[in-house]
């Protein structure tokens, strides 16, 4: 089925006795068992189903479904936040204290994670420029088990190219695993470019309406695990699973299984089923919100490049973006709602702010509403100056997310926020004066 397809139905055709339409929601811990073998079987992992929500149930399986069903993947495991993704999705393939290449343009709390939390667990990371193939090679360790970047990088909307990462990274047996939040799979399959693992904050663009929080590891199914001197927690006999291998008994599921029954099972961030149910919902309509938005960023880019304010305008739909020859190819139909605008000095950043009626100063994206922050002292604000040159910012940097309001209404409210501001910039230091 194609994805508009996929959005309302995968996962989910109507049963039972009443045939909701609606996904239903199963608010319920446990599962009831027929017989004594049957709950043997279903806690020793051999035969499929529910037994205990904490690792599964059948709301949050129906999201699981959907979104494999939209990365192209063949595996899904959804997690209580995005943060809880990216966490699982990294610590089921160190398991240990081991080594990971990162892109230096990532989320803030991913570099918390990375540089903080992982390095007390005896993770390593090498952060690298995303843009430069060389620097992804010339970073592998022994021991590296894992890339991670995000296929569309926020604020700036670097798009990664997935394929000549991908295939550093396979000569070296070391699976990608790629955030998919800022793009949505309508934007982007990194599967398909050649990524081994897609990660989502579902609070952002799938669940597209600022109400939910959650995430979700999506696994391709395709790379190969089978050296067990490598990856001995998916090809090496465990004495939790009764000496046998995860390979053994799932095959290509091996990898899911393992960030269910293990990281899931003993870290324990589950997604709500009332949640899952939430972003279900939000996934109904992401095709026909990613479109909108997609016309309202072209139409607020055109008409804003003009302004005086504005000295950059940082989107991949314009010649002087880096990533504007990738993105034709990687990502065609856009990048998503983030947009960042540079201001033609610092000093115009909070009366800009602070004058704006419609777009609010929130920390989101991919919500309805339209919303503006400011990186380096919100989002950004626990990187250094280093970190942040880095990553592309600096103080001028704003970051807007369009949401679903008519595009003229932003603009006239940009506009005269803008107005006001270099008003108040040019205008003498005097008390009293409005
Ligand atoms: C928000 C976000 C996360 C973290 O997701 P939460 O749902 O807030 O835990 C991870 N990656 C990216 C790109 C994000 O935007």
């Amino acid at each position: 089925m194609s994805q508009g397809t996929d959005a309302v139905h995968a996962g989910y055709r109507p049963s039972g006795d009443f045939r909701p339409m609606l996904p239903p929601l199963h608010n319920s811990a446990a599962y009831q068992f027929q017989s004594h073998a049957e709950a043997i079987e279903k806690f020793a992992l051999r035969q499929a189903g529910f037994t205990y929500s904490r690792t599964g149930n059948p709301t949050v399986s129906i999201l699981e479904q959907r979104v494999a069903a939209l990365e192209g993947g063949a595996q899904a495991v959804a997690t209580a936040t995005g943060q809880s993704a990216v966490a699982l999705s990294l610590l089921a393939l160190t398991q240990g204290p081991k080594h990971i290449v990162a892109s230096s343009s990532l989320y803030g709390g991913t570099v918390d994670l990375l540089t903080d939390t992982f390095a007390d667990f005896g993770i390593r990371i090498s952060f690298v420029d995303q843009a430069d193939p060389a620097a992804w090679s010339g970073a592998i360790e022994e021991d590296t088990r894992a890339f991670f970047l995000e296929s569309v990088s926020n604020p700036l909307c670097t798009v990664a190219d997935l394929p000549a990462i991908a295939a550093i990274a396979h000569e070296h047996n070391i699976p990608v695993v790629v955030d998919n939040t800022l793009a949505t799979p309508l934007n982007v399959r990194p599967l398909d470019f050649g990524a081994d693992i897609v990660v989502h904050s579902a609070t952002k663009g799938l669940a597209g309406h600022g109400s939910v929080l959650g995430g979700i590891v999506v696994d391709s199914g395709k790379f190969d695990f089978s050296d067990a001197a490598r990856w001995p927690q998916i090809a090496a006999p465990r004495v939790r699973l009764n000496n046998t291998s995860l390979l053994e008994r799932h095959g290509s599921a091996a990898y899911a299984m393992l960030v269910r029954s293990k990281f899931l099972h003993d870290l324990g961030p589950t997604l709500a089923p009332a949640s899952a149910q939430g972003i279900l919902a939000g996934i109904e309509t992401l095709p026909v919100r990613a479109a909108h938005v997609q016309r309202s960023v072209t139409t607020l880019i055109g008409e804003l490049l003009a302004h005086p304010g504005i000295v950059a305008i940082h989107h991949p739909s314009l010649s002087t973006h880096p990533s504007h020859e990738l993105a034709k190819k990687i990502t065609p139909k856009g990048t998503g709602c983030v947009l960042a605008i540079e201001l033609a000095h610092p000093t115009l950043v909070s009366p800009l702010i602070d004058r704006l009626k419609l777009i609010s100063l929130a920390a989101n994206v991919g919500d309805t509403r339209t919303m503006i922050s400011h990186p380096a002292t919100m989002t950004h604000c626990r990187l250094s100056e280093q970190q942040l040159a880095a990553a592309g910012l600096n103080t001028a940097t704003l970051r807007l997310s369009i949401g679903l309001e008519d595009p003229a209404d932003l603009l006239a409210d940009l506009t005269q926020a803008l107005d006001h501001a270099l008003e108040k910039a040019l205008a003498p230091q005097t008390q009293g004066a409005s």
